[in-house]
């Protein structure tokens, strides 16, 4: 994977004068007077130069929060864009000359809204809960040019006056009911996403939004809510049979038997209890958890084989569920999963009105749009999700818009944003929950995806090509030409999405993303820098953007490029990897400057990847020739360290630690890969390895250690002593004599036996070191079992 140094190791050096900080607002400078925009026939001054005087925002008598807000932020915009304040007065108080009049007006919906010109006025018309507020948003960004790119850039042009058509009259209502892209930006901004007109619960809007119509109660959230209201821990040991029977026997960490009566009745009556806490909300989430393992039991499949859909004892249960609701709170909705094995419809079976169903994307392809995709699973996903539209008027989707796996790669599945959006439109679905990098900042295109997300999901018909212009333009401001380059490539990568599907999960090494590709990529970045240099928000939008390119690269080096093990006389062979230091720099401080934002969804996945990047940053790149090395523990690499086996002082070690292994497994747990060793082809080296052995009884071999082929899958060699076999103390062990090879590994294991505990052979053994070394170089006998120590 790595590549050989080239021009590019010189330009990453551009990219040294950190600018990147958090921006305040872009001004950007656009032409003297937006007067300049040419609408087709006769203009209408709203504000500023050649304005009628006297005008007035008015307020309608006895309005919402969220009205007050829209005349405040109005206000404060037109006097950003032109210079001028305009007063906001109350309906009741004052008839000023001539108005911006806010009109509530409930007949365009909670979020649709009318602008219409009747000069000299102007009527903001739509419902007080969002309607006007989202009218005004869009009065000033096409027709003041006005952009709201990310929580940190807002671009506001500066205007002589601001000007809208006289014969406006401007209708929209959205295409989905609840608009929700769960990523970082707008969860923590609610301003900011009412800007972006999204209403979804994880937005937190607040009153001046209009509230958080769509929030879930009780503690019941939108999935895996079952394992709360019936506990494991609360109820296995007493009544297993509430739980899935999977393979014959009952498992507390699968799913609930539905079909069991005490269930449905501990679910409806803890439901109940929480909707009487939390009254207010409408939404209540009754669904199954984050695993397979659904019951298998008779009455449950029963209902399965007749629903044809595992989606049957859910439906039939929630909705039973939902029709004790109803009863006492007529209104409250029902929320529960069409998730993996429940995601096809069930034959013979609504949910009923109150019950809204959730259909996750998660095994999907997202390169290709949803109808289109060469990968099987999307065929099935959009029968789903037809078959589900015909069944509900309340369908929400759960769709996938970022990988999970790894934040910062290069993830291009934008392309199929829009198609997707209509689709699940044409399939009368209401709400569109898509989730993305929702627990960390500046993951890839984070800024641009959110903001594409939030205008798709308004309207599904604009044109994607455009908006991506607009949104480059606006965030990137110089350099949108360069970055649209570098998208433009990476949209363009020819994808077999039958065999090779872009999924949510994937990790670096996708064969797509070629090295020789994110060598370009890094022309295309540093073209963007030159660009932006002397606008420094610009700059640091650019700087962040490189990011995914620069940490890509240095995580398949980290991988599976950097050898750090060194036994070869001729090491310049392995190449001198100039670029990898200065990528490495580049990273090490642009992470830091943009707050280490995290690298993957999970917490394990993010101390992984940076695992390998401190690693990389302290492999040594070009040793002297050798003959002999020894292999500390810090070299190799443990399974599931503190469960397979640990790190621990030894004073008997040769540097004071070492790896112990107990007596509780013989996994092959302790391992380094070749292709990790700069070795000498077609040499013989002989491997030894230094071990201490706490014996213990007659079963089984004390320890093992050997060479494996994983291309051949075949051993090259092991030596497994048993306990009359080894000395006590630190001995040197000679394991086997052979011509190593990149698709080989070295592994280390606690020695086989029948069972654990004190007549095992061992009660635990440790490892020092391994030593590698070119045959010939070595003063001692081969094949014989134990070497006196040379430590
Ligand atoms: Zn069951």
């Amino acid at each position: 994977m790595v590549m050989p140094p080239r021009t590019i190791a010189t330009t990453i050096g551009l990219f040294s004068n950190n600018m990147i900080r958090r921006m305040r607002v872009l001004v950007a400078v656009l032409a003297p007077s937006l007067a300049l925009m040419a609408f087709g026939g006769a203009d209408m001054v709203l504000c500023g130069e050649g304005a009628p005087a006297g005008r007035a925002i008015v307020l309608p008598r006895e309005t919402s929060a969220s009205v007050r807000y829209a005349a405040r932020e109005l206000a404060s915009y037109l006097e950003q864009i032109t210079g001028k304040r305009m007063p906001v007065v109350d309906e009741l108080c004052s008839e000023p000359p001539c108005a911006i009049r806010l009109v509530p007006d409930e007949r365009l919906g909670s979020d649709g809204f009318h602008l219409l010109a009747e000069p000299p006025n102007l009527k903001i018309i739509g419902s007080a809960k969002r309607g006007i507020l989202y009218g005004v948003y869009e009065l000033l960004e096409t027709y003041g040019g006005v952009g709201w790119y990310a929580a940190d850039c807002t671009v506001i042009p500066k205007a002589k006056s601001f000007v809208v058509p006289a014969t406006l009259d401007h209708t929209e209502r959205p295409a989905f009911a609840v608009r929700e892209p769960a990523w970082y930006g707008v969860q923590h901004d609610a301003d900011f996403a009412a800007r972006l007109r999204l209403n979804g619960e994880s937005m937190r809007p607040e009153a001046r939004h209009g509230g958080n119509e769509f929030r879930f109660g009780g503690g019941l959230s939108n999935s895996h809510t079952l394992p709360l209201l019936v506990p494991a821990d609360e109820f296995f040991e007493t009544h297993p049979e509430y739980f899935a029977e999977v393979g014959g026997q009952r498992i507390r960490d699968g799913q609930l038997c539905l079909s069991n009566p005490d269930v449905l009745r501990i679910v409806t009556e803890r439901v109940l209890d929480r909707i009487r806490r939390d009254p207010e909300a409408t939404y209540f989430g009754v669904s199954q958890r984050d695993t397979l393992g659904y019951c298998e039991c008779s009455e449950c499949a029963a209902v399965d084989a007749a629903a044809d859909s595992h989606a049957g004892s859910v439906i039939k249960f929630v909705n039973a569920v939902a029709e004790a609701v109803e009863k006492e709170f007529p209104g409250k909705i029902i929320e529960t999963l069409a998730y993996q094995y429940s995601r096809k419809p069930p034959k013979g079976l609504h949910p009923r009105a109150n019950v809204m169903p959730c259909l996750c994307s998660i095994e999907c392809d997202f390169k290709e749009p949803l109808v289109r995709s060469g990968y099987p699973e999307n065929a099935a996903f959009v029968n789903d999700l037809k078959g589900w539209g015909a069944l509900t008027d309340r369908l929400y989707v759960w769709d996938y818009t970022t990988d999970f796996r790894q934040y910062q790669l290069p993830f291009p599945n934008i392309g199929s944003m829009q198609p997707n959006m209509r689709l699940f439109r044409e399939a009368g679905v209401t709400t569109v929950f898509s989730e993305g990098a929702y627990n960390t900042t500046h993951s890839e295109f984070e800024e641009l995806k959110t903001w594409l997300l939030s205008k798709l999901m308004w309207n599904p018909e604009q044109e994607t090509d455009a908006l991506i212009d607009r949104f480059l333009a606006g965030y990137y401001g110089p350099a949108a030409a360069q970055v649209r380059r570098y998208y433009d490539a990476l949209t363009a990568l020819p994808r077999d999405t039958a065999k090779n599907p872009l999924k949510s999960f994937q990790d670096i090494d996708d064969p797509v993303l070629t090295d020789e590709f994110l060598e370009q990529s890094l022309g295309f970045w540093n073209e963007a820098v030159s660009a932006a240099k002397g606008n420094a928000d610009a700059l640091a939008h650019v700087k962040a953007g490189v990011l995914p390119v620069v940490y890509t690269m240095l995580l398949r080096r980290g991988r599976h490029g950097v050898k750090h093990v060194w036994v070869s006389r001729h090491p310049e062979r392995f190449g001198s990897d100039r670029l990898t230091p200065k990528l490495l720099a580049f990273f090490e401080k642009e992470y830091a400057a943009l707050g280490s934002p995290r690298l993957s969804e999970l917490d394990r996945h993010h101390q992984e990847s940076m695992a390998v990047i401190r690693e990389l940053s302290t492999a040594q790149i070009n040793p002297i020739p050798a003959d002999r090395v020894l292999i500390e523990e810090t070299a190799l690499d443990l399974s599931r360290p503190g469960v397979n086996g640990s790190l621990v002082d030894d004073p008997q070690a040769g540097n004071g630690r070492a790896i112990r292994l107990g007596n509780d497994h013989h996994l092959w747990c302790v391992v380094l890969k070749l292709w990790r060793v700069a070795y000498d082809p077609d040499v013989t080296y002989r491997l030894r390895a230094r071990v201490r052995v706490e014996k213990g009884g007659e079963d089984g071999k004390v320890f093992g250690c050997g060479v494996y082929d994983e291309a051949a899958e075949a051993s090259c060699g092991s030596l497994e002593p048993t306990r009359d076999q080894v000395g006590d103390g630190y001995r040197w062990y000679d394991i086997l004599e052979w011509k190593p090879k990149d698709s080989q590994y070295i592994w280390f294991a606690p020695g086989w036996f029948a069972g654990s505990g004190p007549s095992s052979a061992h009660q635990g053994v440790f490892l020092d070191c391994l030593e590698l070394s070119r045959s010939e170089v070595l003063n001692v006998p081969t094949g014989g079992i134990v070497i006196e120590s040379t430590h």
